[in-house]
């Protein structure tokens, strides 16, 4: 605001005048339970948390084969920072790009067993690359409806028209993608849903796109290390391969313990996002001892089968133990298990709940999931034990007991369960 008698910006009025108030639409998600904080660990990621000086069983972190907290990542990580110190210094295409970029790259190409692999800071970045640097205006993007964000912002700022199809739904995918319009396309999907579990069907998605000449690019952050021979993941589970499905990324953040993502495809792929991708080339590269400490953790990822074996053990017996609770589980075979509440101050009360009993999953509310499908999302560890799944049990017995004294019962959280 211009003041008169200091010939000048009055400083206070112009804060006034152009800080708007904040505080109403907080106010408002906080009425609504929707309201988000964060906990502040106190220690390493592991099966047991420290917060606020108390320990807690943890079940939800994507930590999936237990190696965020590896002695022999956590030395690599060590060793190279020895060698090559903290940061990186620049960008990839300037002089950020490290012999340890290039030997995991390497590494990550041969395991998906693809022409080449590209290093990325996160998997947002990655994502928001691979559409925006392949389609542009006139082009089309089909994503399924539960999507992560990362793949719906990629299509958003792609600048393409972006299409939803049903969710693991390839018959809708088919019947949208009949009118596909004479630009690029392309078919982008979780290969295992984040906040759901279930898998992607994706030698039917391929086959569509491969029908109405789409590309299909799958994010398979949760099946990565996870799924598959040796943990190549999604794609590797149900045996396909470049021709089938062109684009993969991967995130190394979740079950490989350390940070960043990859896309793994043709030559042409990389070297067209190297190329295009901004979110490749404005951005200082992850530091060198992080790529380290990541091949480390492939080699154990890849050799040690016991932790994807410990995995499918636990969430058996976790399946099995909250059935005869009577809590209706999704269709999940992966270490995601949500238990669906429907109501975002039921999944906070239930999440409250357990935390009494020393253990923590946190509520997963919209706009994260849809309106009226809040959920614990339960996720597994290799580094979880039988008896972990016990006294996970064991409190969701006692608090859902709770619940029905208090008038509502396990069959209501069961039938909220099967419409997520
Ligand atoms: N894709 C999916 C399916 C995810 O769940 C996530 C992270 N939650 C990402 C991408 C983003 O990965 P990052 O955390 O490495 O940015």
């Amino acid at each position: 605001m211009w003041c008169r008698q200091t010939a000048g910006w009055c400083l206070n009025s112009w804060l006034a005048f152009s800080m708007k108030d904040l505080t109403g639409p907080l106010e408002q998600i906080r009425a609504q339970n929707l309201y988000r904080s964060r906990q502040v660990l106190e220690g390493p990621q592991g099966p047991e948390i420290w917060v606020e000086g108390h320990r807690y069983l943890a079940f939800c972190s994507n930590d999936y084969l237990g190696l965020a907290n590896h002695p022999e990542v956590i030395r690599a990580l060590q060793t190279a920072a020895d060698k090559y110190g903290v940061g990186s210094g620049a960008a990839h295409l300037v002089n950020g790009h490290n012999v340890e970029h290039h030997a995991l790259e390497e590494a990550l190409a041969d395991f998906t067993r693809r022409p080449r692999a590209l290093l990325f800071s996160t998997g947002y970045m990655a994502n928001l690359a691979v559409a925006s640097a392949l389609l542009g205006r006139g082009d089309r993007v089909y994503e399924d409806r539960l999507n992560h964000a990362s793949l719906l912002d990629g299509g958003l700022l792609s600048g393409a028209r972006l299409l939803r199809y049903a969710h693991g739904d390839a018959r809708s995918l088919g019947k949208r993608l009949s009118d596909r319009g004479r630009g690029e396309v392309m078919v982008m999907t979780d290969g295992v849903f984040s906040m759901d579990g279930d898998l992607a069907p994706l030698p039917a998605l391929a086959e569509v796109a491969r029908a109405h000449d789409a590309w299909l690019m799958v994010d398979d952050a949760h099946g990565f290390g996870v799924l598959g021979d040796e943990g190549r993941g999604s794609l590797a589970h149900f045996g396909l391969g470049l021709d089938e499905v062109p684009i993969v990324v991967g995130t190394l953040g979740k079950a490989l313990g350390t940070s960043g993502a990859f896309v793994a495809g043709s030559e042409a792929l990389i070297e067209t996002l190297i190329q295009q991708a901004r979110t490749y080339i404005y951005t200082t590269a992850t530091p060198p001892a992080l790529a380290a400490a990541t091949r480390v953790s492939l080699r154990l990822a890849r050799s040690e089968g016991w932790r994807r074996e410990r995995l499918r053990d636990l969430v058996g017996r976790f399946r099995a133990g909250a059935r005869q609770l009577g809590l209706q589980l999704m269709a999940s075979e992966t270490p995601i298990q949500p238990i669906v509440v429907g109501d975002a101050a039921a999944a906070l009360a239930l999440s409250a709940a357990l935390r009494q009993q020393g253990i923590i999953i946190s509520a997963i509310r919209p706009p994260t999931v849809p309106a009226g499908s809040a959920r614990l999302r339960v996720t597994f560890s290799a580094a979880h034990g039988v008896e972990h799944v016990e006294r996970l049990l064991d409190a969701l017995a006692l608090v859902t007991s709770r619940n029905m004294s208090n008038g509502s019962s396990r069959s209501e959280c069961a039938e909220a369960a099967e419409h997520p």
